[in-house]
């Protein structure tokens, strides 16, 4: 089968994916677990038709218990959902990489909070205090 990913076009969609892998779900439990994590309850309008997308593509299976169905990600499903989350995590590791600052003592790399100190006329970055205290600029 091939992949087709262009309908994953905005979070919430990504996020659902990230729901099912976890477990298979109610189509109102996704919206109400989406609800929760980002703040804003999607519409019904916007869930189906994703659900029903996905289940086209062989990537959901659908069950039903009684009244209510239960959406399911297929093994080729969650080998998408792996794929999806691989390329998320390498985007925010790249945003994350360029806000590192390395500590000029130590050299370990800091996210946020770092010690900044001039020496004569350059700016150094440290880890911790400690580091700026005993750093002699070389
Ligand atoms: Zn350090």
């Amino acid at each position: 089968m091939k992949k087709d990913e262009s309908f994953m076009t905005n979070l919430t969609k990504f996020y659902m994916l990230t729901l099912l892998r976890e477990e298979p779900r109610h189509g109102y439990d996704i919206m109400k677990e989406l609800g929760a994590r980002l703040g804003k309850k999607p519409s019904a309008g916007q869930i189906y038709p994703l659900l029903k997308k996905m289940q086209g593509l062989g990537y959901v299976t659908r069950s039903a218990d009684g009244k209510k169905k239960t959406y399911k990600l297929t093994a080729e499903g969650k080998a998408f959902a792996m794929n999806m989350m691989d390329r998320f995590s390498r985007i925010l590791d790249a945003s994350v990489r360029q806000r590192l600052v390395k500590c000029a003592c130590c050299g370990c790399e800091v996210y946020s909070g770092s010690v900044r100190q001039r020496l004569g006329s350059r700016t150094f970055s440290f880890c911790c205090t400690s580091c700026a205290a005993g750093f002699d600029g070389r």
